[in-house]
């Protein structure tokens, strides 16, 4: 659990039967938003990154989503929903091929968006989509998935915008991941009451085939460096104050540490058993 959240108050469950994993109980978005602050890790942003290492960083990983998104479909109308501060629409905005739009449900981050990325960033949320029937060519859901109150029925309502043979992209916390044995409660992944859901790539797989898609690709693509200086934060934080968290996190983010990691984090890549997957799938026709 997150520091400053009584453990006591929320429980992950396995379902024993399909395998997915859901907090209980689960509060309504209304107290649920509180915790969604411009502060949240989860939306940090690459404009107001200090560090030139880390902007490097944010950028490529951008570049490289898009990538990702290209190897499936070339170009059409993109969603990215649950955008944050903007950044992917922002990056993405101006490509040739695409015409891009971003949804997010946090009025505060609804208008960071707004501001980077004018006219095309609406408030909004996944299980009520401001789009037509097939009128969509990718969808990605971008670390949104595990926010939701009803994921499957975030799935459906994608599907429903997309055409046949459109692409939903899905990037989520992997349940299987090393990242959760390593760090155990301190887990990113265990941040009740914001993570309402916890996949691996076989319950979403299952998930996805259920709501009428066809996965076409999984894959761990990031390596796991964020995420485990993520849940190092949480860890330093249950014991120290936050300055020196924040200090420890710059120092960890650098490049020699980054460097050192560097083969564990490849060859975990190449097991697929980071803290986060991607999958891909196709609307049936
Ligand atoms: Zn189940």
């Amino acid at each position: 659990m997150r520091p400053g959240i009584d453990p006591t108050l929320y429980t992950y469950w396995r379902c024993q039967e399909c395998g997915v994993i859901s907090l209980q109980p689960l509060d309504d978005w209304s107290e649920r938003s509180r915790h969604y602050t411009s502060t949240y890790r989860g939306y940090y942003r690459r404009e107001i990154e200090s560090s030139l290492l880390q902007r490097l960083s944010m950028a490529y990983g951008l570049q490289k989503r898009l990538r990702l998104v290209e190897r499936f479909v070339a170009g059409g109308r993109l969603v990215d929903i649950g955008c944050g501060g903007g950044d992917f629409v922002n990056w993405s905005t101006d490509r040739p091929y695409w015409t891009v739009f971003g949804l997010e449900r946090v009025p505060a981050m609804a208008a960071v968006a707004a501001q980077v990325a004018s006219g095309v960033v609406t408030l909004g949320d996944a299980l009520h989509l401001p789009f037509a029937e097939n009128s969509l060519d990718a969808v990605l859901l971008w670390t949104v998935i595990e926010h939701l109150d009803a994921p499957l029925q975030g799935i459906r309502e994608c599907l429903h915008a997309l055409r046949p043979g459109g692409v939903l992209l899905i990037r989520t916390l992997n349940s299987e991941g090393w990242g959760k044995h390593l760090f155990g409660p301190h887990w990113l992944g265990f941040d009740a009451p914001r993570i309402t859901t916890l996949f691996s790539p076989t319950t979403l797989q299952l998930a996805v085939e259920r709501c009428g898609a066809d996965v076409i690709h999984i894959g761990a693509h990031f390596h796991d460096f964020y995420p485990y200086l993520w849940c190092i934060n949480n860890i330093c934080r249950q014991h120290w104050p936050a300055g020196v968290c924040d200090r420890l996190d710059r120092a960890l983010a650098s490049l020699p540490v980054r460097l050192l990691l560097q083969p564990f984090l490849m060859m975990q890549t190449a097991t697929g058993k980071n803290s986060f997957f991607v999958l891909a799938a196709h609307k049936r026709l």
